[in-house]
């Protein structure tokens, strides 16, 4: 399954396998969350660096950055799951309401489905009438076949999907912000693009594992694009700041 031949799966060609098969989504959302918080947070202390303020402002910034934008994602995690589920759920009930008033109804609708995968007429009837013999595989495979849902899987829970968010966005936002702690100005702002820039290429690195792309060039990319949303608002900071003062 692996497309790619890139140096770094070559080792351990089987258990890497696995792991993408397995856990591949899950790495994904937390190499994008991680990116959100540090390209947004990059941008914002970059603003606010060009505007000239002070270290502490700068700081202050970053950090209430990173707690809005983290609560924000949070809480935009806990709406989607719930709301998925309650999409997922409501349109199942409309299935077994369906079911319930004209079973046979749901019945040609399965055949049909089956029709046009490609089983023919005799099969597809037979399938459809072993399967309607209990309800709940019944109901099942309606939510499968017409719904395109998984009735197993009405997503995680969404306290747990919040809190990940969170972090994941904290841990990027960190980055750029962090070296205002201990110094300022023009040192501050190199430390914070050097340290950015590393996390950029770390995380646009860790996206060649599923977009089949090279390293250097996920790397290369990631950075790119960082910088240059940070160059935006520098540029937009530096302007506003020698209007203002
Ligand atoms: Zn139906």
């Amino acid at each position: 399954m692996s497309l790619d031949a890139s140096p770094t799966s070559a080792a351990g060609q089987d258990g890497e396998t696995h792991r993408k098969a397995g856990g591949g989504n899950a790495l994904r959302a937390a190499v994008l969350g991680a990116n959100d918080g540090l390209v947004s947070n990059l941008s914002l202390v970059m603003g606010v660096a060009g505007a000239e303020v002070s270290a502490r402002n700068v700081l202050l910034t970053g950090l209430a950055g990173l707690v809005a934008g983290a609560c924000s994602m949070a809480m935009g995690e806990w709406l989607s799951v719930n709301s998925s589920r309650e999409m997922t759920q409501r349109q199942i009930d409309g299935e077994a309401k369906a079911l319930e008033a004209d079973p046979n109804r749901e019945k040609r609708e399965l055949v049909a489905i089956y029709v046009a995968k490609g089983l023919d007429e005799a099969d597809a009837s037979a399938l459809a009438d072993k399967l309607f013999q209990s309800k709940d595989a019944a109901l099942d495979t309606l939510a499968r076949e017409e719904l395109g849902v998984d009735p197993e899987e009405l997503g995680g829970s969404a306290w747990a999907a919040a809190i990940s968010s969170f972090c994941l966005f904290a841990t990027g936002a960190i980055f750029p912000v962090a070296p205002f702690i201990f110094a300022s100005g023009g040192p501050a702002v190199t430390a914070s693009l050097v340290l950015s820039g590393i996390a950029l290429a770390v995380i646009g690195a860790v996206t060649a594992r599923f977009t089949g792309r090279t390293v250097l060039f996920s790397a290369g990319r990631q950075l790119l694009i960082g910088y240059l949303a940070a160059a935006i608002t520098y540029g937009v900071g530096r302007l506003i700041g020698v209007t203002v003062s």
